[in-house]
């Protein structure tokens, strides 16, 4: 039998039901490709119901606000995922006379579509025969055929390119793209994958040489850096000193408190927090209710969060800040540990996805 036989076969017989693999949507395809991209489908679940209850069409997310994308996607990380997403919407709907691209070369144009994203969309919306490989389908390729070049080296990238090139299913990519993916999801897992359960184990190179765990090779990722940011959240009458975050940085477009980012921990310096909150809201009289602290870790960033809750009974400088009511506070698109803050603050009141 062939490669892509066994993986058809399998996918038919035992493949996970969900609502996105009921459709050939265009749309929704795409809307779920991007959602599970660095997300366990368990949790891009609940994102994508969410998303297509909200935006039933492309045009009903076109001519949202961009913040209300963000506060949906609240929660899910990797922040540009959502604002490319917004981004592209209002670029079919305006310039592309709302049809979505219907060929793997075009679909590459869109923001936010990279050729594992355009493979899958191609392959499941038009029968298109691309390959779309992730880590899932790294880690069977790299399995079943032996291979032991990193799979994140650029020779590495050439050879299981050429490879899943090779093995792709004629009659049915959409499938057939899915099938590996699956099988890579719930049957060949990193650890303890279960092999006596897979449709390949009589072919797995791996397997009969019982090197399973030692494959894929991959290259160590850049080292991960190491933030501190300290945060000053300053409530005046129930309002709070928020700032919509700009620039290159993490979060783009968020909200969050004045901050004052150190390149040393927070050692409780209170002599120095009073300092800048003396800055930030020009000398009128205050008090430290507490500082609470958040650890956030992103794919490169190990983000080590202080917030102190600062009460003044004076109009603070607003200088670059706005002014946010608490109900306001609960609708801004926030960072998740912002999130954690105003839920621990406004107790017991729950966050508006969590009712
Ligand atoms: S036999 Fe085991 S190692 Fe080989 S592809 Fe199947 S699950 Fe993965």
């Amino acid at each position: 039998m062939e490669f892509s036989s066994y993986i058809l076969h399998w996918y038919h017989n035992e493949h996970r039901d969900f609502p996105w693999r009921a459709t050939k949507n265009v749309y929704k395809i795409w809307l779920s490709e991007i959602i599970l991209q660095q997300t366990r489908t368990s949790q891009g679940l609940s994102y994508y119901t969410k998303f297509t209850d909200i935006f039933p069409t492309l045009k009903d997310l076109a001519i949202t606000k961009e913040e209300k994308v963000l506060k949906l996607w609240q929660g899910l990380g990797y922040y540009s995922r959502a604002r490319n997403l917004h981004t592209t919407a209002k670029h079919i709907h305006y310039n592309l006379e709302g049809v979505f691209p219907n060929n793997y070369e075009e679909l590459l144009k869109l923001k936010g579509v990279g050729p594992y994203t355009a493979a899958a969309i191609s392959s499941i919306c038009f029968n298109e025969k691309r390959a779309a490989i992730d880590g899932n389908v790294y880690r069977i390729l790299a399995r079943v055929f032996d291979i032991h070049t990193a799979i994140n080296s650029t020779k590495g990238i050439k050879i299981f390119q050429k490879l899943a090139n090779s093995l792709i299913c004629e009659t049915n990519p959409g499938d057939y793209n899915q099938g590996l993916m699956d099988l890579g999801a719930t049957i060949c897992t990193p650890k303890k994958p279960d092999c006596n359960n897979c449709p390949l184990n009589s072919i797995c190179i791996a397997r009969s040489k019982k090197i399973i765990t030692k494959l894929p090779i991959k290259i160590k990722a850049t080292k991960v850096k190491e933030r501190y940011l300290n945060y000053f959240c300053i409530e005046h009458k129930g309002q709070f000193l928020m700032n919509k975050r700009e620039g290159d940085d993490i979060w783009k477009n968020l909200y969050d408190f004045p901050l004052k980012e150190l390149h040393v921990p927070n050692n409780n310096n209170s002599t120095h927090d009073k300092k800048i909150t003396k800055d930030i809201i020009g000398g009128n009289s205050f008090s430290i209710k507490k500082s609470v602290k958040y650890k956030h870790k992103l794919s490169h960033q190990k983000l080590n969060i202080t917030i102190h809750h600062i009460i003044t009974n004076q109009a603070p400088r607003e200088n670059n800040y706005i002014k946010i009511s608490q109900k306001q506070a609960l609708e801004l698109p926030v960072p998740k540990p912002i999130e954690k803050f105003f839920q621990e603050l406004f107790n017991p009141i729950p966050l508006d996805n969590e009712r």
